[in-house]
């Protein structure tokens, strides 16, 4: 049993929850605020609050990803001090207290319950669950049933994401892969000091470890991120069926290498199978991610805060 269960914990290090939009997304609704357009700082600012969502393994994970997505007074002082107010406008734009993220993972705009992706990720679960069991059967897993369930509950919420991106380059904006990857690839060189500047001193005194060591982590994750969105960025902006083809691919070597460094080594999916979990994914949030973004966007540009924005970027020109 206690194989099981360490394979389970072993397995729950795959991409966690809080994603809760997918990148495209974000920008995508970023660019719907007072018609700033594409912006590479504004762009960049959207996409940024999850640049610790890789780090997985670290021990700090929790609570950075905590505090990117709930802590925005000082990122507010920090880029208003250097007068980026398109940055903060996208940085402010995607939080979860009150923000894109909140729609998407606790209180979705136009479907009841959840939020929208957390909600969608429930349903497909249920179907990914009885694929990955059949499979992992035929490949004579002892409780395949256990297996699939863990796995099932981690992949379906970014298949969600990565769904409602596609979606968003196909339909809504074709450009948002282009805008990914400028934005990622114009980024100032002093951004991560705007992190560093917001967050390593409570870091730092929170673990009581020096803040010069804090900030190499946050510069680190910075630097691994940027790099994975410019790689997003070159994905989305091939044609729909390769974008899904490169996804599958990705996808599956993430959760083979995790399947092969756990006590189920020899046991794996195959891209065809992920291919239609992507497809799964889509089925699921075509006739509806429009209007939940739409509505998401029109209450964004309602907020206090995002107005107060508006108006400093305004007077800036
Ligand atoms: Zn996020």
């Amino acid at each position: 049993m206690y194989v099981i269960i360490f394979t389970i914990l072993s397995l729950l290090v795959l991409p966690n929850n809080l994603f809760a939009w997918g990148s495209a997304t974000h920008a995508y609704i970023a660019k719907q605020l007072c018609e700033e357009g594409s912006e590479p700082l504004l762009i960049y600012g959207s996409v940024i609050p999850d640049f610790f969502n890789q780090e997985h393994n670290s021990v700090y994970y929790d609570q950075i990803a905590k505090i990117t997505h709930y802590k925005l007074e000082k990122i507010k002082k920090e880029s208003n001090k250097r007068k980026l107010f398109e940055f903060s406008l996208g940085y402010l734009s995607h939080n979860e207290k009150w923000g894109a993220d909140l729609t998407a993972h606790k209180k979705a705009r136009t479907i009841y319950k959840k939020g929208y992706v957390a909600e969608k990720s429930n349903i497909i679960g249920s179907k990914i669950r009885t694929e990955l069991e059949k499979n992992f059967a035929n490949q004579g897993v002892l409780f395949p049933f256990i297996l699939a369930n863990a796995l099932s509950s981690e992949i379906a919420h970014p298949l969600i994401e990565i769904a409602v991106d596609l979606e968003i380059k196909t339909y809504e904006d074709t450009s948002i892969g282009s805008d990914l990857i400028s934005s990622a690839i114009n980024r100032r060189d002093d951004l991560p000091d705007i992190l560093v500047s917001a967050y390593a001193g409570d870091l730092s005194k929170k673990y009581k470890i020096p803040k010069t060591e804090v900030m190499d982590i946050i510069k680190n994750a910075e630097n691994n991120f940027r790099e994975a969105i410019i790689k997003y960025g070159v994905i989305l902006n091939y044609d729909y069926d390769l974008t899904i083809d490169l996804l599958a691919k990705e996808g599956t070597d993430l959760i083979n290498y995790f399947l092969e460094s756990s006590s189920y080594k020899g046991c794996s999916i195959t891209p065809e199978i992920m291919k239609k979990f992507i497809n799964f994914a889509i089925d699921e949030t075509k006739n509806d991610y429009q209007k939940e973004i739409s509505e998401t966007i029109k209450y964004l540009n309602k907020r206090r805060e995002i107005k107060q924005l508006c108006k400093k970027i305004q007077k800036q020109r």
